[in-house]
């Protein structure tokens, strides 16, 4: 039995097999196989190979007949060293004494061939060295190849873990068969921690070198209470876990009964419970939880799930079903955040050295406007189907803002010659997720309806913590004493200027933070749709004097450490259920 510490995701907690995906060429992790898994190992690398192989006679064929033979003889080189019998010994004796996978064994023997050749100093060598990176990444595609096919024919729910996951893979897996999922990298509020989150599972991430300790079919426990991953648990651990999720069944029975409730303070303020979104299907469980509307719909999704660029009636088909589903309820579309984690065709082709820093988010859109405002149309023309609000990510002048507008009334217009039906008054709002729209909210408040502060951004930016960095994940906390002070600075100036303000990072799902926000002067958090239920039961549970009293306690506090340990006792004295 192993246990390995990394990073709370999404609450719950699963025992499940696992399925290990090794999906990037660039990082193969060390992982063994027990002795009678050796064979097995022998021929996938036999069948890699001979795929690779085939592959490469079929270009040196087609180079052949389209540029002639002189630009053919590169791919004979290359298929001799895919033949060659020292190479090949190298990688079978290596899975042989060590017992490791293929991918390992063809990764490490390629990168100590490359690293000879590269020595060698002569510019022929170096370009033999790139030559063999392209051999090793022919061979480790078919070995990944192999594991994505697996994936994508799952039989048995299993849990998924992997070096890391990008946004749109999450968006892709199988929700009926992916039971759970723990990677090594990743941070608490990455995009695709986000998004897995949103399956509904256990998460935990950041659990740094766990692939190299896992093997397909082995027994793991994932715990998304405290970020814990178990591997092959003994009998003892697995009765203690499997009376764990009884608990938790009963808890969420009770939490159940909660839903019909008002989310009312002690001393009636009623706060608004917001969903955030991916896809529409999501607006079920925001529903069935009571909640108020969509706080923030993350669209850009159905973009990194399309095959193209997603067209007018795409978009304006899922909007049409979240509102419909809606049923009356606000649905509030933040528009296209592509860009840094959630990659482009245009950042694929061009990776951006900071892409955080980058061309992201409206940004983006700035700079492709066919594409934004073919989505501004799909948005105006849900308008009419029932109230729709708008909101612009990542603004940090006021420049960008007036910009947006413009287009947007650009749009409206065309819109308007065409005799396309669509809310004149659609309100018109702004995240709130750079420390440079934090500092001026109040010139931002004048060209808006309404805020959303993005805290998992806000503290990225405010600290320079890497929201989907493992390695700094410590550092990165919505309780450093900084991204208080703009969050409140962000509601006071909203405040003075009458613009709503509501809070839609992942802390609003936070039951810790639950008090403090409201004790703030929040009066709407969008939140995790499943996360509803707990965070109704801690505003039931306490008065607006109590939230404030402790906004103003933490306010003084200087450290992150301090305000958390504060946040956590008073959320226990509240709610001593949670342990
Ligand atoms: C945020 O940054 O807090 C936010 C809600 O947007 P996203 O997580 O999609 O970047
Ligand atoms: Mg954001």
């Amino acid at each position: 039995m192993e246990v390995i510490k990394g990073i709370p995701v999404s609450p719950g907690l699963i025992i499940g097999r696992a399925f290990v995906l090794d999906d990037t060429v660039r990082f193969i992790p060390r992982r063994t196989v027990p002795v009678e898994g050796v064979p097995h190992q022998h021929e996938r690398l036999a069948d890699a190979l001979g795929q690779a192989i085939a592959d490469l006679e079929r270009d040196r064929d087609r180079a052949a007949s389209e540029l002639g033979p002189e630009p053919a003889k590169i791919f004979e080189f290359h298929l001799g060293l895919m033949r060659d019998p020292t190479l090949i010994k190298h990688i079978t004796t290596h899975i042989e004494r060590d017992h490791v996978t293929a991918e390992y064994a063809v990764s490490e023997e390629f990168r100590k061939l490359t690293a000879r050749f590269r020595a060698m100093g002569q510019e022929v060598f170096r370009q033999k060295a790139n030559d063999l990176l392209d051999l090793d990444h022919r061979i480790l595609s078919k070995l990944i190849g192999e594991s994505e096919d697996r994936l994508a024919r799952l039989t048995e729910p299993v849990v998924l873990v992997a070096h890391d996951i990008t946004p749109t893979r999450a968006a892709m897996l199988d929700r009926e068969k992916i039971i759970g999922i723990a990677t090594d990298a990743g941070g608490r509020t990455s995009h695709a921690s986000i998004m897995a989150g949103a399956l509904g599972v256990p998460v935990v991430v950041g659990c740094q070198h766990l692939t190299e300790h896992v093997d397909d079919g082995d027994m793991v426990v994932i715990d998304g209470r405290t970020g814990v991953v178990i591997i092959r648990p003994d009998e003892q651990t697995l009765e203690q876990y499997r009376a764990d999720i009884e608990r938790m069944g009963t808890d969420r029975l009770a939490l159940r009964e909660l839903a019909p409730l008002e989310p009312v303070t002690l001393d009636g303020t009623r706060i608004s419970l917001m969903g955030n979104i991916e896809f529409p299907y999501e607006i079920k469980e925001i529903l069935a939880n009571h909640g108020d509307g969509v706080g923030l719909y993350r669209t850009e999704f159905l973009y990194l799930t399309s095959k193209g660029e997603p067209t007018e009636e795409d978009h304006f088909q899922a909007l049409k079903e979240a509102i419909e589903l809606l049923g009356g309820k606000p649905l509030t579309i933040r528009t296209l955040d592509l860009g840094a984690d959630k990659k482009t065709q245009q950042a694929a082709e061009e990776p951006e050295r900071n892409p955080f820093l980058g061309l992201r988010s409206i940004r983006f859109c700035l700079q492709n406007l066919p594409m934004f405002k073919t989505q501004l149309r799909a948005i105006l023309r849900a308008s009419a189907l029932g109230p729709v609000r708008v909101m612009f990510p990542l603004i940090s002048t006021v420049m960008e803002l007036h910009q947006a507008k413009m287009i947007l009334s650009d749009v409206m217009e065309e819109c308007r010659d065409e005799g396309i039906e669509y809310d004149a008054e659609m309100p018109v709002g702004a995240m709130v997720e750079v420390p440079s729209a934090a500092l001026t909210a109040s010139t931002l408040a004048r060209e808006v309806s309404f805020f959303s502060i993005g805290t998992n951004d806000l503290i990225m930016y405010t600290l320079a913590v890497d929201r989907g960095n493992e390695r700094v994940a410590n550092l990165y906390s919505a309780a450093h004493p900084a991204v208080l002070h703009l969050v409140r600075a962000v509601v006071r100036a909203a405040r003075r200027w009458n613009v709503e303000t509501s809070l839609c990072g992942e802390i609003a799902g936070e039951v810790e933070y639950t008090m403090l926000l409201i004790g703030m002067g929040l009066r709407i958090l969008s939140l995790v749709p499943s996360q509803i239920p707990q965070v109704k039961r801690v505003i039931r549970s306490v008065d607006m004097k109590q939230c404030e009293r402790l906004a103003r306690k933490v306010g003084s506090f200087e450290s992150e450490r301090q305000v958390l340990n504060h946040l956590r006792e008073e959320v226990r004295k509240v709610l001593p259920e949670l342990g």
